[in-house]
């Protein structure tokens, strides 16, 4: 959800076609590089090798907005490489999507939004980790809604999409500091979409999913930043060799 940070919510409406679809394939550095279909990821250091699934009592969706769909560097679609049962939906301030609606609606799942405690206007919806849990025990899934785009994205869909007035809002609480290195961020405790499921799978008891995506994470953000330095990472690294021993 918070790939990057360049303002805070409220100058928002000063972009009005923000939320516009974007009317041409991302087009800025690293266009021309040669890349790999699969991963998008620059050939020199391709992702595909590392890729692996894991099982989660837990799901993700994803609310991507759309100029995020775009970006190469964008590190929720990791999420959906490891939990294959992972959800994409593109946010459109119009019209909600039928099928995220209609999964809100599907009394097998207990989506949480996940998004920061930090306004009152909507302190009565927050809820700690144990709603988590009580929806394991009630034999429900718990899935985490990621409001995936920089961090003023987030905060407009998070405003401006009435059909999640209603979900319970789970602030995810960590000390992990980020190693996200593909995008400037304003602080490094501002973690990115993949860094977020990471964490929240921690939380709900998914150590293996959470190992995985981890390492996965790890490598892809190794890779590209390599890349862009037009250098090969000759030798496997840990997490590289963590995942190659699970294929
Ligand atoms: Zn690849």
């Amino acid at each position: 959800m918070h790939e990057s940070h360049d303002a805070p919510a409220d100058t928002a409406t000063l972009v009005p076609d923000e939320d516009a679809p974007p009317r041409k394939p991302f087009n800025a550095r690293g266009s021309f590089v040669s890349r790999c279909p699969e991963c998008r990821l620059p050939r020199l250091n391709c992702l595909c090798p590392y890729r692996v699934t894991a099982e989660s009592r837990v799901r993700f969706w994803l609310l991507t907005h759309p100029l995020e769909h775009y970006k190469p560097t964008n590190t929720g679609r990791l999420i959906g490489d490891i939990l294959p049962d992972t959800q994409v939906f593109t946010w459109y301030r119009t019209e909600p999507d039928p099928r995220l609606l209609a999964l809100l609606d599907d009394a097998r799942f207990a989506p949480f939004i996940i998004f920061p405690d930090d306004q009152a206007d909507y302190a009565e919806r927050v809820v700690g980790p144990d709603a988590v849990e009580e929806a394991l025990a009630a034999s429900r899934i718990p899935v985490f809604l990621l409001l995936d785009g920089t961090w003023r994205q987030a905060r407009r869909i998070f405003r401006r999409s009435p059909y999640l007035d209603r979900l319970p809002v789970l602030p995810l609480k960590t000390r992990r500091l980020s190693r996200y290195r593909l995008r400037k961020a304003a602080s490094s405790e501002h973690l990115c979409t993949a860094e977020v499921a990471v964490e929240l799978l921690r939380l709900s008891g998914d150590l293996d999913a959470s190992g995985a995506l981890d390492d996965y994470f790890e490598v892809f953000n190794e890779s590209y930043a390599s890349s862009r330095r037009h250098h090969q990472i000759e030798a496997p690294t840990a997490a590289m060799r963590r995942l190659l021993a699970r294929r």
